[in-house]
């Protein structure tokens, strides 16, 4: 496996990072998972656009040499020389403050950024898909800023793995009584007739996926809103569903061990999943503005 590391393409056992790098110390960083498909990256220019808010909200520079079209051609040729030209792939981008002595401020500005990529087989979810997801509820624990990407994922984690001890595919969190999103997604459900979702807040993650799938929605007549759901609301929703790169429209059958409406995947989360498909199958895939 071949990967990037600060202007390096190399073996991934031989890419090698400081113990002084404030990523690793700090958790001082950003990341992007971009979906890949036939070798070649979906939305970059959304990506693009999350990370340059990111790297601007925790007041990093941007890395040297570093911009879209380096990151597309980066990515493009990880997926070439790692054989997944064909089929669903992943790009993972970190960017850190970069390794210096530890010390909370900001590093002399100076500090050259760490920048890593690497790509990976993307196995999509297609069997719980077609039966549909179990998720558990869990208190949302983190920051602030949830709008920013950034690698401090420490809530996530934590709330992942009470969902998976609980034999469930994700954790919604829970924020005073409303729903942001979830550990690693975001959250739609259909009450009364509307798909709602939470809105582009700080205290949700905007996912590049959630605004596709807005986007498809309208063009299909759904009646949508952004508005956060209070968990009573979640709890008598007919469908529910979470969006993420890595996971596509995940119908949600099963909230807290209640069934969802039926207790089946339902139309607007299929119909939501067929556009998404269409939408991922257009060539080109996408360019960088
Ligand atoms: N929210 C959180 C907290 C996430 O970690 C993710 C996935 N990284 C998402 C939402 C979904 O974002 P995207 O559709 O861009 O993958």
């Amino acid at each position: 496996m071949t990967v990037y590391l600060n202007g390096v393409f190399l073996p991934r056992a031989k890419a090698q990072v400081s113990v002084d790098d404030r990523g690793f110390l700090f958790g001082d960083g950003v990341y992007e998972v971009t979906r890949a498909r036939d070798g070649r990256l979906f939305e970059p220019g959304r990506h693009l656009g999350r990370l340059t808010r990111g790297l601007y909200g925790l007041g990093i520079a941007w890395p040297t040499g570093l911009d879209g079209v380096a990151i597309q051609n980066i990515s493009e040729r990880l997926l070439r020389e790692n054989e997944l030209e064909t089929g669903a792939a992943t790009v993972y981008l970190q960017i850190t403050r970069g390794a210096a002595e530890r010390r909370h401020a900001f590093p002399p500005p100076d500090t050259a950024p760490t920048v890593f990529l690497a790509v990976s087989r993307l196995a999509v979810p297609d069997e719980i898909r077609s039966r549909g997801a179990s998720v558990i509820t869990t208190p949302d624990l983190r920051w602030g800023r949830c709008d920013l990407k950034t690698i401090n994922l420490l809530p996530n984690v934590l709330a992942k793995q009470q969902a998976v001890s609980a034999g469930a595919f994700e954790a919604i969190l829970v924020c005073d009584g409303v729903v942001t999103e979830g550990a690693s997604s975001n959250v739609f459900a259909v009450v009364d007739g509307t798909l709602r979702t939470h809105p582009a807040t700080e205290r949700i993650l905007a996912g590049i996926t959630r605004e596709v799938v807005l986007e498809l929605a309208r063009e299909l007549g759904l009646r949508t809103r952004d508005e956060a759901l209070p968990l009573g609301e979640l709890r008598r929703a007919s469908e529910v569903m979470i969006t993420a790169t890595t996971a596509d429209v995940m119908p949600v059958v099963q909230v807290d061990k209640r069934p969802v409406g039926d207790g089946q995947p339902g139309p607007v989360a299929r119909a939501l999943q067929t556009a998404l498909r269409a939408r991922m199958a257009q060539v080109p895939v996408g360019t960088v503005p």
